[in-house]
């Protein structure tokens, strides 16, 4: 037996199914037009997260969704009236945006390797770029030239540390993002020179990371460099980026990240800026953190089997839709997120079963080994913690599947 995530709060059960704002998957299922899998995303839970955000934060921290975490229309519309910017990483994010009605000034984009297409497309909306390097900023200038408008650039900043304990190191050492930091005070003179409309920094160190502590230090050590690379360079710094980096519990022995620490480190911290730094706007930008949580992914049992004594649960679903909790999206070892059968959510366990997709690859398991209640063909399995990288980071086109059908509740 193997155990399984810890289920996020705010879900309960109603007649003994699970229910997503107050509502039993099985009727969310029926209402949605019959089909699995289905991705369900909650606005209760949304709104939520966004208020404790507020909650924890100072007043003065702009709030960005880093969409990428989950690009669907409907939820970026909620989003737009909770947030205060929207970071994009493509020029198919800035569409998505844009079809979705998120006003262009809003919006930063970062990310290696933009074409120039996508520098002009982002320079004529009016799109903040997070220049990536010194020939990216060479081309976003000749660009904006050309089209007879000031580019909006900020730096990524490629910081000299990174984020201790994140899932995911963004920063410190060689790298494809951001400019190295002792050369960034010469970019900035070079883009403010250049006529350009200076934006600041961006710096990114990490993600998903639930030590409270370590999001405090690197807090500190970006304003800190903030701040040593502004005064080199001589500029001011309209903007800063601190990035993101704020974690939620996949798997077991997790625990949530204790917001309000952050939260009242931040306040300390910008009540005690350095002079360079007294003008400057600050925000963060989140993906999972805001949107990871309120996402369920739902599919259904089509076939119960026994193989060497052990018991599987074939689902309708499967890596296609959820890369990450069957353990391939950047995990070394694999651990089970947390997954209930959604038909009894309230049942007891009584036996060992692994879940598995319907791809034929031995990849493609939801949960290995998990202790159940007695599930059978047609109950709903659970995936919980499906808001983020689900539906847009697997890979939906494998073996012809498709992608899932998403609601928002
Ligand atoms: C992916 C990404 C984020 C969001 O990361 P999460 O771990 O989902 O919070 C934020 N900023 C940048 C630059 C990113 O690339």
């Amino acid at each position: 037996m193997k155990p399984l995530g810890p289920i996020p709060a705010g879900f309960c059960a109603r007649d003994g199914v699970l229910a997503i704002d107050g509502v039993k998957v099985t009727d969310i299922i029926a209402q949605s037009g019959g089909q699995t899998p289905l991705f369900v995303y909650s606005s209760a839970l949304l709104r939520q997260r966004v208020a404790a955000l507020r909650e924890a934060f100072p007043a003065q921290l702009g709030l960005h969704y880093a969409m990428k975490a989950n690009p669907f229309g409907p939820l970026l519309r909620l989003m737009a009236g909770l947030v205060d910017g929207f970071d994009i990483a493509s020029g198919g994010e800035l569409g998505m945006a844009l079809r979705a009605g998120l006003d262009p000034s809003l919006i930063s984009f970062a990310g290696p390797g933009k074409r120039d297409m996508e520098l002009q497309a982002a320079i004529m909306q009016g799109v903040t770029l997070n220049l990536e390097s010194e020939g990216e900023a060479a081309r976003a200038l000749a660009i904006g030239e050309r089209l007879g408008k000031a580019p909006r650039l900020a730096i990524r900043v490629n910081p000299d540390f990174d984020l201790k304990g994140s899932g995911m190191k963004m920063g410190g050492g060689a790298k494809p993002f951001g400019v190295d930091a002792e050369r960034v005070p010469a970019l900035a003179r070079q883009v403010v020179e250049a006529g350009a409309e200076w934006r600041g920094f961006h710096i990114y160190a990490g993600s998903q990371a639930l030590d409270a502590e370590a999001v405090v230090d690197t807090q500190a050590q970006t304003i800190a460099l903030a701040a040593r690379l502004a005064d080199e360079a001589g500029v001011g710094l309209p903007h800063c980026n601190l990035g993101g980096g704020l974690g939620i519990p996949y798997f077991p022995g997790d625990k949530p990240l204790d917001l309000a620490r952050v939260g009242e480190a931040l306040a300390q911290q910008l009540a005690h800026l350095p002079d360079v730094l007294q003008e400057t706007h600050f925000c963060m930008e989140l993906g999972r953190y805001l949107v990871g949580e309120a996402g369920v992914y739902l599919t259904r049992i089509v076939d119960r089997k026994l193989s060497h004594g052990e018991v599987f649960l074939v689902t309708d679903g499967g890596m296609h839709h959820q890369l990450a909790a069957s353990g391939n999206f950047g995990t070394v070892v694999r651990r089970n997120y947390p997954v209930a059968i959604a038909s009894h959510f309230e049942a007891e366990a009584t036996e060992e079963a692994s879940v598995v997709g319907c791809l034929c690859t031995p990849l493609d398991k939801l949960a290995d080994k998990g202790y159940f209640p007695r599930a059978d063909v047609g109950d709903v399995v659970a995936v919980f913690c499906a808001g983020a990288y689900g539906a847009s980071a697997s890979p939906s086109a494998f073996l012809g599947q498709g992608a899932a059908q998403e609601v928002l509740l």
